[in-house]
Order: C-alpha cells, then sequence, then structure tokens
C-alpha cells in the first residue's frame, strides 16, 4: 500500500504543478495578445533607477508608455510601490514591473563574501544565509537578484574572484544550488521569494591574465566540464534567470553567442527562464568589433537568445523598427517576451505587485546569527606553530594592529550597496566587548588603511607591543581593492603591511596574523614570520564576533579553502585539478642554487616545473586545519567493480584525535586513471562535514553514482569510459588516503 500512496501523491502533485505551468502559459499568451510591438520590446528593457535613466518623473512616463519591463537599483520600497502603481493602472497593459538589485552577499545584514562563503564548505547553511538575503531584500520591493555569480575563477589577479565560490566545479554547484534555493525559497510566488540569476554565462572567470572583462579561449570540452555544470546544477533546481557575460570566448561575445544561449541553453537544457544581458553587454558588441552599430547589436542579441537588455535601452531603441522591416521576426521577439512575463507570473507579480513594508526583519537576531555562523565556519586556519591558538587563559594582555583590525567598510567586502558600516561589528570592537574583561585589550592600528605606507606609528605599536602576551595583526585589503574591474597584477600585501608584519615578528612576540582578504593573496614570507594565521576573508556584518569566537577558542576553525593559494602571482593559473601532464613535477627537482655556472645542459630532469619557485602552491585547493586533529582509517570499498549503472559505496573511519571537539570537511577526489583524452589529476566528487567530540570515531559514507564520472570523450559524447579509477580520501586535496577501482 506505501508505494502506491507514494505514486498518488506524486501524480497529484505532478497534475497540480502541470495546472499551474499551463494556466501560466495560457496567461502569457492572453497577455501576449494584447500587447503591441512597441510594448513588447518594452517588456525587454531594463533600466536603472539611480538616476542614469532619467529622474523618477522620466521614469513614470515610460513606464506609463509601456516601454520599462523591469528596474534595477530602486530599494526604497515607497519609490518603488509608486512606480509599480503607474505600470499596474496607469500603462496601457497593465504588467506589473520586477525590480532588480545585486545581492550578492546579503542586503543589509551583510554575510562573507561568496568567496568566504564557498569555505565552509556547507551549502546547507549558505541556503540559509541566501534565505536572510531574500528575506530582507524582498521586503524592500526586491525580487530579482542578480547573484549567484558561479564563473569558475583560477586567477585570483580576477577582482571578481572575491563575488565567485572559487576555483572548483562541483564546489561551485552545490553552492549555486544552496543559493538558488535560499533565494527562491519552496515556490517563487511566495512573498519572501526572490528570482535567482546565475552569472556570467560563460567563462567571464576565465579571462586573460585576471585582467577584468578580457577574452577567453576555452574550448568545447573545458567549457562543458568546467564552466557550463555550475549552471545546469542551478538550473536543475529552478533558478529563474541567467546572465550573459561581458566576455568573448574564442572570438564569440557571450550576449551574441547563439551555439551557447540558444542551442545549448535553450534547446539542450530546455531552460525557459529569462537571460538577461550583462550592464551593456549588447552595445559593447560594437566595442567587440563584431556589431557594426546598435541596431546590427540588437539583432544580433535577440536572434542568438537574449530577452532582456541592460540598460543600454539598445533592445527599445530598435526592435520595433527591425521587427517591422521583417529584420526580425515577430516569434523572436514574442519568445523573449513570453520569458519575461512568464517570470512576472511565477513570481505572482500580477497578483502581488506591491511591496509590503510591514514588520522588519533587516539586522534581526536570527539574521545577524546566521551571518556570524557563516562567517565563523568561512574562517580557515592556515598555521598553528606551538598551538598558539586559541589563545591560552593565562594570557592577560592583547595587542590588536593592522588597519583591518577596525575597518568597518572593508570588511564587508565587495557589492554591500546595502549594508550599513555602522551595523559592522569589527574583531577591534567585538575582543574588546566579549573578551575585554579577561584580558587587557589594546588597539593601536599602525596603519590607517591597506595601502598605507605612512610608517611613522610603528613605534607605537611596537612599544606597546613589548608589553602585550601576544599580538594580533590584521591585515588584508580595502574592499575596493576587490571586485569588478578591481584586478591587481601584484598579490602581495599592499602598503606598508609586510613591513609592520616584519616589525612585529622581530619583537620576539607570539604573532598571529588575521587575513581579511577578497582574493588568495602572497603571504609567504608573512606567514613564515607569524606563528598562527587565520584567513578570514572579507567576513560581513558579523566578523568581528566571528574571529573573536575563533582566537579564544569559543569556536573551533573549520573552513577551507576553496581555491589555490599561489606561492607567487607567476604560477598563476594554479588550480589542484589541472589536467595530466606527461612531465609532472617529481619532488626531486633542484633549487636555483644547483644550475652550475655556465652549465650546457640541464641537471634540473625536465619536468613541468619552475626553477625559482616550483610547482607546488602555498596551500592547495580543499586546505584549512582545526585546533583539534583527525585520523582517517580504515578506508573501504563494498564493490571495486562496478557498472556504470552502479553506486560506489566508500566508507571511512574519522577520529579526533585531538583536544578539542571539532568539525573535519571530509574531501572524496576521484581520478580516471586512463582516458580517451588526457584527464584531470583528480577532481572533487562530494564532501561531509563531521562534527566530532574528543576521542570519538564516525564512520563516513560516501554513495558516488558511477554515472558521476562521465567526461568529454574523445568523440564530445559524455560518458563513462570502463577502466580503471582512482580515488583519496582526505582533509584536503593533496593528503588523503587512496583506493583503486573498476569500471566494467
Ligand atoms: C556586472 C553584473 C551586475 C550588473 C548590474 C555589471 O557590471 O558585471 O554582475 O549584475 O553590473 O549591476
Amino acid at each position: 500500500i506505501f508505494p502506491v500512496c507514494i505514486i498518488f501523491m506524486l501524480s497529484v502533485f505532478y497534475t497540480s504543478y502541470g495546472q499551474q505551468v499551463q494556466d501560466i502559459e495560457q496567461k502569457i499568451e492572453s497577455t501576449l495578445l494584447k500587447m503591441t510591438i512597441r510594448e513588447k520590446a518594452g517588456q525587454l528593457n531594463q533600466l536603472d533607477g539611480r538616476g542614469i535613466h532619467g529622474t523618477i518623473e522620466e521614469l513614470k512616463a515610460l513606464i506609463k508608455d509601456g516601454e520599462i519591463g523591469s528596474l534595477m537599483n530602486i530599494t526604497d520600497p515607497e519609490v518603488l510601490n509608486d512606480l509599480q502603481e503607474v505600470a499596474c493602472k496607469q500603462s496601457r497593459t497593465g504588467i506589473p514591473l520586477i525590480f532588480g538589485r545585486d545581492v550578492v552577499h546579503g542586503f543589509k545584514t551583510m554575510l562573507p563574501i561568496p568567496l568566504g562563503q564557498a569555505a565552509t564548505f556547507n551549502p546547507d547553511l549558505i541556503k540559509e544565509g541566501a534565505k536572510v538575503a531574500a528575506a530582507e531584500a524582498t521586503e524592500h520591493g526586491i525580487k530579482w537578484s542578480f547573484a549567484p555569480m558561479i564563473d569558475i575563477c583560477r586567477d585570483a589577479r580576477w577582482g571578481r574572484i572575491a563575488e565567485s565560490f572559487g576555483e572548483d566545479t562541483y564546489l561551485t554547484g552545490k553552492m549555486a544550488v544552496a543559493v538558488v534555493r535560499g533565494f527562491q525559497g519552496e515556490d517563487l510566488s511566495n512573498a519572501q521569494s526572490m528570482a535567482a540569476c546565475a552569472k556570467h554565462f560563460i567563462g567571464y572567470g576565465a579571462a586573460e591574465g585576471g585582467r577584468d572583462y578580457n577574452s577567453t579561449y576555452i574550448p568545447e570540452r573545458q567549457l562543458r566540464e568546467v564552466y557550463l555544470p555550475p549552471f545546469r546544477e542551478a538550473l536543475n533546481v529552478g533558478c529563474a534567470s541567467i546572465m550573459t557575460s561581458f566576455n568573448d570566448n574564442n572570438g564569440i561575445p557571450a550576449t551574441g553567442n547563439k551555439y551557447l544561449l540558444n542551442n545549448v541553453l535553450r534547446k539542450e537544457w530546455k531552460f525557459d527562464g529569462v537571460l538577461v544581458s550583462d550592464w551593456g553587454s549588447v552595445i559593447e558588441m560594437i566595442k567587440h568589433g563584431v556589431a557594426e552599430d546598435d541596431r546590427s547589436a540588437a539583432k544580433k542579441a535577440i536572434e542568438a537568445g537574449l530577452d532582456v537588455e541592460m540598460s543600454s535601452k539598445c533592445f527599445i531603441r530598435n526592435l520595433e523598427q527591425l521587427v517591422a522591416e521583417g529584420q526580425v521576426s515577430e516569434t523572436t521577439l514574442d519568445n523573449a517576451v513570453r520569458n519575461i512575463l512568464r517570470l512576472k507570473y511565477r513570481l505572482n507579480l500580477f497578483n502581488n505587485p506591491y511591496t509590503n513594508t510591514g514588520n522588519s526583519e533587516v539586522y534581526s537576531a536570527k539574521h545577524l546569527s546566521i551571518a556570524r555562523k557563516i562567517a565563523e565556519e568561512s574562517i580557515v586556519l592556515l598555521k598553528n606553530e606551538s598551538g598558539i591558538l586559541p589563545l591560552s587563559d593565562k594570557i592577560t594582555s592583547v595587542l590588536i594592529t593592522g588597519p583591518l583590525a577596525d575597518a568597518p567598510h572593508d570588511q564587508l567586502g565587495t557589492w554591500t550597496m546595502d549594508g550599513e558600516t555602522d551595523k559592522t561589528q569589527t574583531p577591534a570592537k567585538a575582543i574588546t566587548a566579549m573578551y575585554g574583561n579577561r584580558v587587557k585589550v589594546h588597539f593601536v592600528p599602525g596603519l590607517k588603511y591597506s595601502r598605507d605606507k605612512d610608517r611613522s606609528k610603528f613605534d607605537e605599536v611596537l612599544k606597546i607591543a613589548g608589553s602585550a602576551d601576544v599580538i594580533i595583526a590584521f591585515v588584508g585589503e580595502e574592499a575596493i581593492l576587490t571586485g569588478e574591474a578591481h584586478c591587481l597584477a601584484n598579490l602581495n600585501l599592499q602598503g606598508a603591511q609586510s613591513e609592520l608584519i616584519k616589525q612585529l615578528e622581530s619583537t620576539g612576540k607570539p604573532l598571529v596574523m588575521v587575513v581579511m582578504a577578497g582574493r588568495p593573496l602572497t603571504l609567504g614570507r608573512e606567514i613564515e614570520q607569524s606563528d598562527a594565521v587565520l584567513y578570514a576573508w572579507h567576513p560581513g556584518t558579523m566578523g568581528g564576533p566571528a574571529i573573536a569566537d575563533v582566537l579564544f577558542g569559543n569556536a573551533v576553525p573549520s573552513g577551507k579553502l576553496p581555491a589555490t593559494f599561489p606561492k607567487a602571482t607567476g604560477q598563476i593559473p594554479i588550480y589542484y585539478n589541472h589536467n595530466n601532464t606527461g612531465r609532472p613535477a617529481t619532488g626531486k627537482e633542484k633549487s636555483l642554487d644547483d644550475i652550475p655556472l655556465n652549465a650546457k645542459q640541464s641537471v634540473l630532469g625536465h619536468s613541468s616545473y619552475y626553477l625559482d619557485i616550483g610547482s607546488d602552491p602555498l596551500y592547495p585547493f580543499g586546505y584549512g586545519l582545526s585546533y583539534t586533529t583527525f585520523e582517517y582509517s580504515n578506508l573501504r570499498i563494498t564493490n571495486d567493480s562496478l557498472s556504470y549503472l552502479d553506486t560506489l559505496n566508500i566508507s571511512i573511519d574519522i577520529k579526533n584525535t585531538g583536544k578539542y571537539a571539532g568539525t573535519e570537511v571530509v574531501q572524496l577526489y576521484v581520478t580516471d586513471v586512463v582516458g580517451s583524452v588526457v584527464r584531470p589529476v583528480k577532481e572533487l566528487k562530494d564532501f561531509k562535514r563531521i562534527e566530532l567530540n574528543v576521542k570519538e570515531l564516525k564512520t563516513v559514507h560516501f554513495h558516488l553514482p558511477v554515472s558521476d564520472l562521465a567526461f568529454w570523450n574523445i568523440d564530445m559524447q559524455k560518458k563513462v569510459e570502463p577502466g580503471k579509477f582512482k580515488m583519496m580520501i582526505g582533509t584536503n586535496s593533496q593528503s588523503g588516503m587512496e583506493a583503486y577501482f573498476e569500471v566494467q
């Protein structure tokens, strides 16, 4: 009887869901029938509400004439409701507007930057964070967030790595799903749901040289294996929209790439949501040199499959005429309009267009505690020599120094248009408030901001350092050095920060370095000079208490690096899942000094290696220590000979062998030993967060469908190839227990 019940319930669910879909499609068709070509073009026109596209009165006039379909960057609910009223009551069609905003990592309550969120390896928690963002944003009328950014990034020079979930496709996919689910809720029609927008489609994070907006050259196999899967994952859980990217890939700007937008997204993946351009990326096709003028840019974009044009008015300027002249078919236009209308129906805007400015959840205790938890779990312990952390009870005085110790704006990170600086809880303030009764806290910043070169306050810092039991130095980068269009060619600490660390080390006092940054920085020397190092990213509103908790042992660090940390910028791109080369480094390479003078022949062994710095990273992907230690043992596979329909069942015992209860992120990597094409040295396939009390042992089970081992083979077909596979379960991408299995 049980299976029958389930089948019955499922069929009721699918019938009612199918009915809902059908109803929406019918409504779309009847709305379309009422619209003029101009009004249709208007639905595809997205403008900014901050004054660049006219005053509020001017926007109202356009809305009344049916010339605007969506608006960005208006966050005052009263203004927003006022504009909505014009759309619903004064325009001929009465079609509501959608209001969009870049709600990238929180709205008012700022969560850690996405790169920090990825370091939690905790999608469930990240989903809660996205819910916080959606609750606060929808309360302000925002029903469309231009996030998550799920560009894979293997180059920390790119300022937008801060906004990404790092270098790994699998982890990014999991985070994408978490954010989409958090934003969109159970049902898009709920008041606290907002449409997600997976961006940027596609390859934007692979900008050559890490320079924003630069070209990319991603071949199809890599596109399909590395860059596209997170988008597919997002769509699998109903992501409502996708944004095209600025870059050209292999000569074709994304916004005009018919193959990717139409063939892959629409036909292969059956995407029926909205495809929105990035800011002005339609007219940028003129600068790219693939469109002669405004008109041909519009034609190219709509024919490629784009629906909504962001900010350049190119569609509204041209589409009516292009259709009238038969240059663009009305069917093409209608299809785009259907997609934006579908989103408006799904969001229930026709029935519920206004924002209810009732009870506010902004900065509620619940929101702050979720932000704090994410910040705490995002912190990565990189070094803890002689166990200086957590700070012992015996410590009676600390010196807090460095430009990021009390930088309420900078610790929020990039894209914090709505977060309020005066709500930020900084480490300097939090440590004083939380632990000031236990230890004497001295705070001397030494430098005003990360680029500050003025060393004149160093003497004062050093004087106090002399009398403190421990020094905690908060260094890193200002928020403005990261994010869009903020790329760097050097990833060293800016200003006089390195000098500050060096001088602090020379005091001989225990030195804890806390880094707050939007990207992996090249910190080899400073890490060597420190006794302990915490990487806290830009941790958001609640960064201060989260860091304080970790420093003083109220929380045990569990974050893991979502991106490889290079030793030097010259090693970039450096990422763990690179292809097998025919000449991997052996570890026996000699150093630069070993090359004999006037040597005629290499003594170094001809491996893939940098003479001066080697090929190993400073820290590998997935790396992160804890205050406790974990022992991995007893790796077993239930069946090491499988067919492609099977599931690989793996178990491993993890024991907490240290002195603190802690959480370990257990990571599963797989290598396809022989493929029809060169395969990555390993790929993350699953991970689990395990909480363990002192001395506790848990058996962790992984169930990996063999179909997850498929890749785009020599014939460009996605297949699992029979043969031998190696898997590794470990604490990071470089160390763990290994075993082999066979797929028949
Ligand atoms: C960015 C997008 C963003 C858009 C709107 C663009 O410059 O690339 O990610 O959503 O602006 O703010």
